[in-house]
């Protein structure tokens, strides 16, 4: 046969995710970590690395790390599940609380991966979306919540690519307010410094996702991981591949999990730049940044396609949001090191001062 019967029909609709990376000596668009794992953690990985044996699957619930993850956060290990990056985290709430005749209520403009799940799996897909300011329309979505059909949501917090934080005390009525799974998407929690983690215990509709990819310096290794109830994490265990996390990706978060300490000094030099960024991006009149709890910052200019192809052309790369809907105009660049911020904000100003001029 020379030919193929078509793929189920729910993909018609959808395109393939892409994350626009591109080769540029200045690399702010994937909210990646600038530094790599520390030295002394990286020698520790290469330590264990050689000791492996490659031949034997690994542990399928990786449950060494499992235990560190579940004891620095006060929990048991039926409290925590790790997968493939969080990304396979999201597409297994989806299988598990998604599909035909299921609906998921998503906030845009926020991680795009959370509704392309929704449709991958056929389930209806509910958007409320944010205010101009990118906060979150609560009493929209307390209002849609009441009418009881919603099976999951997913709030990212400090929500990609907007910035800011939710507010707790609207997570902590949304929680009241439904029995669907809640899920705060706290992926840049190290950055923000806040966590829902201690309401677990009085609401067992709330899963939170953390990822080792943005403070950890990971995202090449593929870790994240959910805490959560331990019969919502049985759910989230009976959907996923049993092999989804190799014994390499294991090993390696295992040691920088215990030797997390020593990416402190690189988080809050993160934390402190972000500052810097945004007060320099203020003092520019064209463009308007929103303030920030993660570590990227998300600004507006005018005619944004062609200061991010100023931009790449001088040899940085942030990311282009100017097409996509609610985020006219705007682009995201990740806070880097200091050398990267001041050659973005160096290059940046040059593009404005040439456009004045034109
Ligand atoms: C980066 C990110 C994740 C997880 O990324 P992984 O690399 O798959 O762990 C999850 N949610 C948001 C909002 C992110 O930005």
């Amino acid at each position: 046969m020379n030919s193929v019967r078509p793929s189920c029909e729910r993909l018609d609709a959808l395109s393939p995710y892409d994350p626009k990376y591109l080769p540029a000596t200045c690399l702010l668009s994937a909210n990646e970590n600038p530094h790599d794992v520390p030295k002394e953690v990286r020698t520790e990985i290469n330590r264990r690395l050689k000791t492996m044996s490659f031949n034997r699957y690994p542990d399928p619930l990786a449950n060494g790390l499992r235990d560190k993850i579940a004891e620095a956060n006060g929990l048991e290990r039926e409290n925590v599940l790790v997968g493939n990056g969080g990304d396979e985290l999201l597409f297994n709430i989806a299988l598990a609380w998604g599909g035909p005749d299921r609906t998921f209520l998503n906030v845009p403009p926020t991680f795009s991966v959370y509704e392309q799940n929704a449709r991958l799996t056929g389930t209806r897909v509910v958007n409320v979306a944010r205010r101009e300011d990118y906060t979150i329309d609560e009493d929209a979505v307390l209002t849609r919540v009441a009418e009881g059909d919603i099976d999951y949501l997913i709030v990212a917090s400090p929500n990609n690519p907007t910035g800011k934080l939710a507010d707790e005390g609207f997570l902590l009525e949304l929680l009241d307010a439904t029995d669907a799974l809640v899920m705060v998407d706290e992926a840049y929690f190290e950055f923000s410094r806040m966590t829902m983690r201690p309401y677990l215990a009085q609401h067992r509709n709330l899963v939170i996702l953390r990822t080792f990819s943005k403070a950890f310096s990971l995202a090449g290794v593929r870790l994240g991981y959910i805490l959560g109830n331990a019969d919502v994490i049985t759910q989230f265990i009976k959907v996923r591949q049993p092999y989804s996390v190799d014994a390499v990706s294991q090993t390696i978060a295992e040691a920088v999990y215990e030797n997390r300490a020593s990416f402190e000094r690189g988080i809050v030099s993160i934390i402190e730049e972000r500052t810097r960024l945004v007060d320099e991006l203020s003092k520019l009149p064209e463009i308007k940044a929103y303030p920030s709890d993660a570590n990227y910052i998300l600004f507006r200019a005018e005619g944004a396609p062609s200061v991010w192809q100023g931009l790449y052309d001088r040899g940085i790369l942030v990311r282009d949001f100017s097409g996509a809907e609610h985020l006219t105009d705007c682009l995201r660049v990740t806070v880097g090191s200091p050398d990267e911020n001041d050659r973005f904000l160096m290059e940046l100003k040059q593009i404005l001062i040439e456009r004045r001029r034109a």
